[in-house]
């Protein structure tokens, strides 16, 4: 069956002036605020900590955009307990008055959306209308979830003569949402309201290098009305603060974003029963992905050679459904390839607040030094077929495309989250799809093809969570592409899609004879 019924926020139309200058504005003023503190937030209070670290600007790393403090052991074992403190109360509010702050939060959203905009663009350094795109996900999923709260709040009904049976939904418990920096806004607001509304208390744990943008976060979801402790801020070292929260026996949830590398030790380490601990835990963990692209001979190039681009290069490759290998056909092997670097070269690269950028920097220096490892790699591996300048001051890494790259190259396997694509060459459909299918991650994919044939046999054959024929594989729309992946990309059902919020929730049924 489907639904038509969900409206999703439409994005900022730049292409209005009007528009254009209030983009601009919101900049100005942002600027105007940068290098303010932010605190975490425990039982309803914002408190001083031991530790404080810098969020700097990736577009001009000299840049402080925030400074944050980052909360000790000792300090997460006090928003666990408070939040404990705060369940029996949440457990109890109603569906429809939880779901009622979501909406609220999605209001205030809507009123700060250029606001927010200038924040992810100048912390994370993602042009306008990438950030723009972002911010209409985050309201949709808090539409999203308040709506499908209020479709499981009314359970099942299976009564007979004589006996009535109940099927209804409960909280878990308490909920440690771990974030990534990529999408620093949409992802962990959805993971956090979907827990939140579900009736959980929950704990936000950010990328250490978003931490600002997760404060605004739970400015929102506070302005919006959700009670003291049932939100906790906790920016904080990942492998320290995180890994405490994870291994905690009182957490019940724990909704992962990020590498493929912490996700599934979060996975092991989750499993073991604690001392004390009367329950198993459910772990969401969404990962990476070597998203790949098929091009066969029928595509129509203009159409595949754009789409590829914007796939490839867009927030500079650090998307986790991002292209980072396309595979081409055999006889227009040469000419995609001529065609694909012509386009990538027209790309502007630069700094991510300015209008003309279309391709901004990397998220930090280590990235950087990794994603230039793998360029390293690739030289040794394959053929280069395009390297460009990058301007300086920030962390940039210009587009960079190898050509001749074997499928099993190092270039062609590993996640490299940045703005290298891998072109492979196949020598028909068959083992176009073989390729595609060879790596340890199902997370996007695309084929460009105008074959019916092979239209219908990727719908079956090709191995990800979401395919897409004949677009751009990124921007999954909430509600209309539900999102995620298998394999090594992830464990979990999809964001933004009907099963989501089952799994921050317990189902119960009561049986009464009467
Ligand atoms: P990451 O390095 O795995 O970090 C993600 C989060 O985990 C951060 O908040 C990090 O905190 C925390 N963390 C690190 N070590 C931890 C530990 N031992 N225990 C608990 N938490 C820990 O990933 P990232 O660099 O932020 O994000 C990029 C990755 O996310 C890519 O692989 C991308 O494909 C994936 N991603 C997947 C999806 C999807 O839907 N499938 C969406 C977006 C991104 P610190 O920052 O403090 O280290």
């Amino acid at each position: 069956s489907s639904n038509n019924q969900f409206a999703n926020a439409p994005d900022t139309d730049y292409a209005q002036a009007e528009l254009r200058q209030k983009g601009q504005q919101a900049l100005e003023q942002v600027r105007n605020s940068l290098g303010k503190t932010y605190l975490p937030l425990i039982d309803g209070e914002y408190v001083e900590t031991a530790e404080y670290i810098n969020s700097v600007n990736p577009s001009r790393s000299s840049e402080i955009v925030g400074k944050i403090g980052l909360i000790s052991v000792e300090q997460a074992e006090q928003a666990m307990q408070a939040a404990k403190t705060a369940f029996p109360t949440w457990q109890k509010t109603p569906a429809t008055e939880r779901a009622a702050i979501l909406r609220k939060a999605a209001q205030i959203m809507e009123e700060k959306r250029h606001e927010l905009n200038a924040w992810i663009c100048l912390e994370v350094g993602k042009i306008l209308p990438q950030a723009d795109a972002e911010v209409s996900e985050a309201i949709d999923f808090c539409r999203y979830y308040a709506d499908e709260m209020e479709r499981l709040d009314s359970g099942y009904n299976y009564d007979i003569a004589g006996e009535t049976n109940r099927y209804f939904y409960q909280p878990r418990g308490i909920a440690v949402v771990i974030s990534p920096w990529n999408f620093p806004f949409a992802i962990a607001t959805g993971m956090t309201v979907a827990a939140l509304v579900t009736g959980n208390c929950t704990l936000l744990k950010p990328a250490e290098t978003s931490s600002v943008i997760a404060a605004k976060i739970i400015e929102i979801l506070v302005q919006a009305g959700i009670p003291k402790g049932v939100i906790q801020f906790v920016p904080g070292k990942g492998s320290q603060v995180g890994a405490y929260m994870v291994e905690h026996p009182d957490t019940h949830v724990i909704a992962f974003t990020g590498s493929r590398e912490v996700g599934c030790r979060i996975y092991a380490e989750a499993a073991k029963l604690k001392p004390e601990q009367k329950h198993l835990k459910r772990v969401i963990a969404e990962m990476g992905g070597k998203n790949a692209i098929i091009v066969d001979e029928s595509a129509d190039l203009d159409q595949a050679v754009a789409g590829v681009v914007s796939s490839a290069f867009g927030y500079t490759g650090q998307k986790c459904s991002a292209c980072s290998r396309v595979i081409v056909l055999e006889p227009i092997y040469n000419t995609f390839i001529e065609r694909l670097v012509e386009a990538t070269k027209s790309l502007n690269v630069g700094v991510a607040d300015a209008p003309s950028t279309q391709v901004g920097p990397v998220i930090d220096a280590n990235a950087r030094d990794r994603i230039l490892e793998y360029i390293a790699k690739g030289k040794e591996e394959c053929q280069l077929a395009l390297s460009m300048s990058a301007p300086d001051g920030g962390y940039f890494i210009p587009p960079t495309i190898f050509s001749d790259v074997s499928p099993d190259a190092t270039i062609a396997q590993e996640e490299i989250f940045g703005p290298v694509l891998a072109v492979i060459k196949a020598s028909n459909f068959d083992e176009a799809l073989t390729i595609a299918n060879s790596t340890d991650y199902a997370l996007t994919g695309g084929l460009y093809s105008r074959t019916p044939d092979h239209i219908d046999r990727a719908y079956q054959e090709f191995e990800v969570g979401n395919l897409y024929i004949n677009r751009t594989i990124t921007g999954a729309i909430v509600a209309r592409q539900p999102f995620g992946g298998f394999k090594l990309s992830g464990v979990g059902s999809k964001a933004g899609g009907p099963d989501y919020l089952l799994q921050f929730l317990e189902p119960r049924v009561v049986t009464e004879n009467i």
